[in-house]
């Protein structure tokens, strides 16, 4: 069967090779006579499945030891809960930043656990833009500053760091981890949901500066505590064996591309066709503040909704599948992530301007 063009912001497209690697070992993983779901998570076989997505993860992001790498069932949305129960002491304040859906959700869910101050917000503004902010408008004692690096809903992007002093920088970078090179020495944690950039559902990576592990409320939650995951593999339950399995023939795939900041090349130039092609339309029209376009979720309208669905559905019909935008926002979005090749952008584009041509 032909696969599509897969525009999904999540779970979203994934790299071939990998998916055709799954399938060959799907039975049976090399010598074992099994296939890896059917492995016991602390089998020798299965450890070193799993030793070897955590070495490829720090390899291609060049995390060094003074980082614990964790892979947790919960997602992302897990991690709102957690961050709080791990860094955040009871009369603490803890600063977020609502650039975003996610954003503004992980402060909700922070706001369950203790005192959370919110030092700037795009809300009113649709979140087209991510909100301007200084370190004066953190609180001096604050535990940590939560921001999300790319709102994968509203297609933004930071194009720059905040600089925290020596407040911790917390990054959920569910929607553009291994799009672009970071410098992990800047976070005291990122972690992202697997499901846009890493491989399947089912689990965020955690990225912990060890310093910051070992705090934990009392009411965290055994399978939160990044100090407890952190001593034993993140294996104080059963973790998600299968998609950290994928997730290290994903990474691979990432190595092979030459790694992260040659993958970044190429969503720069998959960006700017399809931003090209938005500002020199008559019919299509980016929604994201120039300033902040995120490269990898491009979000648009005609601003009619019945085009734009129409669009969606004309686009479907030539191959290039999940296009609409999502349903808190409408429109259109296209998902470009590592996993989506510029032939892929290539064709959309080509598609944008042949639907414009007959359309306008
Ligand atoms: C998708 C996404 C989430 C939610 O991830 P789950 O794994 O579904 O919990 C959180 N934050 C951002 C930025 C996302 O893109």
């Amino acid at each position: 069967m032909d696969r599509v063009y897969n525009f999904a912001a999540g779970p979203a497209a994934m790299p071939l090779p990998a998916l055709e690697k799954a399938r060959d070992e799907l039975c049976a993983y090399g010598k074992t006579g099994m296939s890896v779901m059917e492995m016991s998570h602390r089998s020798k076989m299965y450890l070193e499945i799993y030793q070897k997505t955590e070495a490829a993860f720090r390899s291609v992001m060049q995390i060094p030891d003074t980082y614990a790498v964790l892979f947790l069932a919960g997602g992302a949305t897990g991690q709102f809960a957690a961050i709080p129960m791990n860094l955040l002491p009871e009369d603490g304040v803890a600063d977020y930043v609502d650039s975003g859906n996610f954003a503004h959700g992980a402060a909700v869910e922070a706001k369950k656990y203790g005192n959370v101050h919110v030092i700037a917000s795009s809300r009113e503004e649709n979140y087209v833009r991510i909100p301007a902010f200084t370190v004066a408008d953190l609180d001096a004692n604050a535990a940590y500053l939560h921001i999300t690096t790319n709102n994968t809903i509203f297609g933004t992007r930071y194009t720059k760091l905040p600089e925290t002093g020596s407040i911790p920088l917390v990054a959920d970078a569910s929607s553009n981890i291994l799009s672009e090179v970071y410098d992990i020495n800047r976070f005291g944690v990122m972690y992202a949901g697997a499901q846009k950039n890493i491989g399947p559902a089912g689990m965020a990576v955690v990225i912990v500066r060890k310093d910051l592990m070992g705090h934990a409320r009392a009411i965290t939650p055994k399978i939160y505590d990044w100090a407890k995951q952190a001593e034993g593999d993140s294996m104080v339950n059963t973790p998600p064996t299968y998609t950290i399995y994928m997730a290290g023939l994903c990474l691979d795939w990432v190595a092979e591309q030459g790694g992260v900041a040659a993958l970044e090349k190429v969503n720069i130039e998959k960006a700017a066709l399809l931003y090209d092609c938005l500002d020199n339309s008559k019919l299509f029209k980016g929604t994201a503040d120039p300033a902040f376009r995120s490269r990898m979720n491009v979000t648009f309208v005609t601003g009619n909704p019945d085009q734009d669905a129409d669009f969606v559905k004309e686009a479907a019909a030539q191959g290039l599948v999940n296009l609409k935008g999502h349903r808190l926002v409408g429109g259109i979005r296209a998902s470009i992530y590592n996993a989506m090749p510029i032939e892929g952008v290539q064709k959309l584009v080509n598609f944008m301007k042949e639907y414009e041509a007959k359309h306008v």
